[in-house]
Formats: C-alpha cells, sequence, structure tokens
C-alpha cells in the first residue's frame, strides 16, 4: 500500500526532477542543434505505459521525438525480462548501436527497465557493451533527468540500480503513442511468486495508485477525445489502496464518468476474481467484452508447482461463471508449455481445458529458465523437442477453434473500433471489436473520416487469425 507520507516524499523528488530537467535542457540548447530522442520498448504493456513516461521526460528536456534511431541523439531501449528469446534480441539489438555511437559522438545510449534490472544483466552491460552510457531499473521511471544529467555533465557511465521500498510518482511527464488508446496504470509490481515468473524480481512488490489520481487522469484522456482505456496491472484483482476501496470500485467509478469511451483492463489473476470483478463487468456496458485470464496450465499438479493457488477444476469453474455472467465474452488466455517435469498427462490436461472452453484466443508460450526464481532449480527430464512438439499440438488446436469461432461470424455484423487511418498491406482498413477481435474492413471513406469512429462492419469471410467485411 501506498502511504501519504511516502507520497509526499516522492513528490519532493520529482520537484528534484524538474530542477535537472532545466539543466538537461540547457546542455542541449547550447548544443545548437536539434536533438532527437527515440525510445524502442521490448516487452508488455506496461513497458509500453512506461516508455510513453521516458518519452514525455526526454520532451520535457527539450528532444524531438523520433521513431528512426539512426537520426537520434538519445536512443533508449526499454527492455523485458520474462523470456530469455526477448534477452537475447535485445542483446543482439544492443550490438547494433555501436555503428550509430561511432557516427555521432553526441549520441547517449541507455539500456532501461527489466533485462538490466537483474544484477548478471547489468553486469553484462557493464563488461561487453562499453559504448552504453547509462542503465537504469525500473524503479528510475521518474529519474531520467537525473540520470541523463549526471552522464552529461561528469562524461562517464553510470548505473541506477533500484532501490527499495519502490516509489509511486504522480505527474510525471507523459507523451503517449495515440489519441484513442491509452494505457492507465493502476498498480505496479507483484506479490504473487509464481514459481517461473521473474517479474517480482525485477518490479518488486505491489503498490497501488490512488483512485483520485487514475481517474483525474482517466478524465484528462477522456476530455482530449481518448476512446479507450485499459488498466493495467500485473494483477488488477489485488488493486488495493487502503480503505477497503478495491478494483471492481475502480471499474464502477470510472465507467459512472461521462464520455464516449470503453474500458478494458489486464491482467487478472484467476484465483483473486472475485464476483464483485464479474458483476461489476455485466453492468457497465462501458467494459469491453473480452477477460483475459492467464491459465498457465491445465494440471492441477503443475499449478501447484508454478504456485498458482488454483486448481484446474477452480479455473474451469472461474471460466464457466465469467461465461455465464456476461455471455457475449470472449476469453483469452496465456499457456506455459514444458514447465519443469511436465508430463504427457499434464500436457493433455492443458488440451482438454482448451478444447472445452474454446478460448478466442490464446497466446502460449515454452517454458524459459529465469536466473533467481524457483522453477529454474526444478529438475526438468523433457527435452526442448519434446516441448517444441507439445507447442505444435496446442497451437495446431487452437488454430481450428479460434477458426471455427471465426467462421461463425460471417453473414452477422459486429461493431468496431477504428484505429487506423492508413489501409493496410491487404488494401483493407483495420478495427477492433469490443472482443478485441481483429476486423479488415472495406469503405469507400476515407482513412481520416473512419479514424476513431465506432462502426459497423458486415463479416463475409475469416481466417483463424481475423475476420473480413464491409462498412455496412
Ligand atoms: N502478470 C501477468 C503476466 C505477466 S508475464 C499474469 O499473471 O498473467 C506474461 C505471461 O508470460 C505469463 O502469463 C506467462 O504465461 C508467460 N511467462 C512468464 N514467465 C515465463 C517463463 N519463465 N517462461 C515462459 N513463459 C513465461
Ligand atoms: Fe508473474 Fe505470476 Fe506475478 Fe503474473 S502473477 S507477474 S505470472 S509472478
Amino acid at each position: 500500500m501506498n502511504t501519504p507520507e511516502k507520497y509526499n516524499e516522492d513528490h519532493t523528488d520529482l520537484e528534484n526532477q524538474i530542477k535537472y530537467t532545466e539543466k538537461v535542457r540547457e546542455i542541449l540548447a547550447a548544443k545548437k542543434r536539434i536533438n532527437k530522442a527515440c525510445i524502442i520498448t521490448f516487452g508488455c504493456q506496461q513497458n509500453e505505459a512506461d516508455s510513453e513516461r521516458l518519452m514525455g521526460q526526454a520532451i520535457s528536456m527539450g528532444y524531438i521525438k523520433t521513431d528512426i534511431p539512426d537520426e537520434a541523439d538519445l536512443i533508449i531501449y526499454n527492455t523485458c525480462a520474462v523470456r530469455e528469446h526477448a534477452e537475447l534480441r535485445t542483446l543482439s539489438r544492443t550490438g547494433a548501436l555501436k555503428k550509430l555511437k561511432e557516427k555521432n559522438p553526441n549520441l547517449v545510449i541507455g539500456l532501461w527497465g527489466c533485462m538490466v534490472t537483474q544484477n548478471h544483466r547489468m553486469n553484462d552491460i557493464k563488461m561487453k557493451y562499453p559504448y552504453v552510457d547509462f542503465v537504469a531499473g525500473t524503479n528510475m521511471l521518474h529519474r531520467l533527468p537525473e540520470i541523463l544529467c549526471d552522464v552529461m555533465v561528469s562524461g562517464r557511465r553510470r548505473y541506477y540500480v533500484n532501490e527499495e521500498p519502490a516509489v509511486t510518482v504522480e505527474n510525471v511527464p507523459v507523451c503517449r503513442n495515440s489519441n484513442l488508446k491509452a494505457y492507465v496504470s493502476v498498480m505496479y509490481g507483484c506479490n504473487n511468486f509464481c514459481t517461473y515468473c521473474v517479474v517480482p524480481h525485477v518490479r518488486g512488490r505491489e503498490r497501488s495508485r490512488q483512485k483520485e489520481h487514475i481517474l483525474d487522469e482517466v478524465r484528462g484522456l477522456i476530455k482530449n477525445g481518448c476512446k479507450e482505456i485499459t488498466l493495467l496491472g500485473q494483477n488488477v484483482n489485488s488493486y488495493d489502496p487502503g480503505n477497503g476501496y478495491r478494483f471492481p470500485d475502480l471499474i464502477n467509478e470510472i465507467c459512472a464518468l461521462d464520455g464516449d469511451f470503453t474500458l478494458r483492463f489486464m491482467t487478472s489473476h484467476p484465483k483473486d476474481a472475485s464476483d464483485e470483478l464479474l458483476n461489476a463487468i455485466s453492468h457497465n456496458p462501458k467494459v469491453e467484452r473480452h477477460f483475459h485470464l492467464p491459465m498457465q496450465s491445465g494440471s492441477t499438479e503443475i499449478l501447484r508447482r508454478m504456485n498458482r493457488k488454483y486448481t484446474a477444476e477452480q479455473y474451469l469453474d472461474l471460466a464457466r461463471r465469467i461465461k455465464s455472467a456476461v455471455p457475449d465474452i470472449a476469453l483469452t488466455t496465456d499457456i506455459i508449455v514444458g514447465f519443469p517435469g511436465e508430463t504427457e498427462e499434464d500436457f493433455e490436461k492443458t488440451l482438454d481445458i482448451v478444447r472445452e472452453l474454446r478460448f478466442d484466443s490464446i497466446f502460449a508460450f515454452i517454458y524459459s529458465p529465469r536466473v533467481g526464481t524457483h522453477a529454474a532449480q526444478m529438475e526438468d527430464p523433457v527435452t526442448y523437442e519434446q516441448k517444441t512438439a507439445r507447442m505444435a499440438r496446442l497451437l495446431e488446436m487452437q488454430t481450428q477453434i479460434s477458426a471455427e469461432i471465426n467462421a461463425s461470424f460471417i453473414g452477422k455484423t459486429v461493431t468496431a473500433l477504428c484505429d487506423t487511418r492508413e489501409k493496410m498491406q491487404n488494401g483493407l482498413f483495420a478495427a477492433r471489436t469490443s472482443s478485441g477481435k481483429l476486423v479488415f474492413f472495406e469503405s469507400e471513406l476515407c482513412g481520416d473520416e473512419l479514424y476513431g469512429k465506432t462502426i459497423e462492419i458486415k463479416i463475409s469471410r475469416s481466417t483463424a487469425a481475423q475476420i473480413y467485411g464491409t462498412k455496412v
């Protein structure tokens, strides 16, 4: 919980950052050139939201936003640690920055966030990537001005490791990637310690924002024409700002605000999804008809070893209750294939639930051992070949299910928010339904007339990944 005393302390720190911002502004102005900042995000929506705050601070310091690394004077990689693949991709792209540094001696390079919050990765960067100027942990989000000032004034490499306890700071400048859709963090960190997961290790303990700050942010977004707001937290059901106020109360209060907008949220841990939450969804038409409910495995024994704190039966029961409370809801999930010691029988239990629940879509990952997590110590007799073969079977089953669900839309009319101005490569416009389904459509209108509008589309064909139609 975020105590008022802590909040005041954080606020003082933000005032310090304003002084550093001015200092960096002066340093950049003395260069008598346009200074551009490029921030590249790896990983999840929380990282996307953090990058918007990094860019907001960069702009306050006098940088201009660019998406092209070659023309940037400040490049920050906002990194992900959730699977090894994400880390290796980031490291290989970090290697490619060396050339840019040689071309532009003014360039400042920083690595931010989850991957480099881990000591072993921070050391990797120190030893093997001498052209990286600074490294900063997840809790340093509001301190970019201080860090840049330090690097620029000292001319030395700097390492900002996370400080505990982590703080929650309001009023950090933000530069949003879209004026139509916005992420709003309601809480940070995670206390669940699922045994495979690095998130609690790199993002620290749970802390919730005060509801007034969230409501102010949401009101501002609605006023600026935002149409879709996604509330973010590693487990939104543990949102706890004190005084018994809970996540369903927040949903109800946001939905009571005037305005033409809809609400999404993620992620909801099955062990904490309450009847109050289901009520809040079913009674508020502003809440989109999509529930992401990560299952991870259909085997109670594997769930126990993952420390998920629910059984396969409890998961099934919850999913059925969600479907009956909100009949038009699309259910999606995350699944880890090949957790240490997963037997063929365990895996088939996952397939059984996938077959029964008929998720709209799934995000499936092969288990990736993470340094410092409990599961990384577990014995794992299952070979990588067995894991990839299981993954292929799971994806084959889900592709069939998604294709059948999507085919059932043919001949129907769906409502969707058009979120692109340009036609896509297939010559069609793109929109998203309330359930999060991607719809490609034809229209005689131009992109400017369609963008940001909720439109009706008559569906004529489908694949496993999307549906196609014509604007009615
Ligand atoms: N807080 C969210 C998810 C965070 S990570 C939740 O609890 O649902 C997103 C997804 O990545 C997880 O749901 C899980 O399926 C996957 N994941 C996390 N750690 C992983 C690992 N070590 N190997 C493979 N997949 C992993
Ligand atoms: Fe990771 Fe589990 Fe926390 Fe999600 S709930 S972030 S999977 S530890």
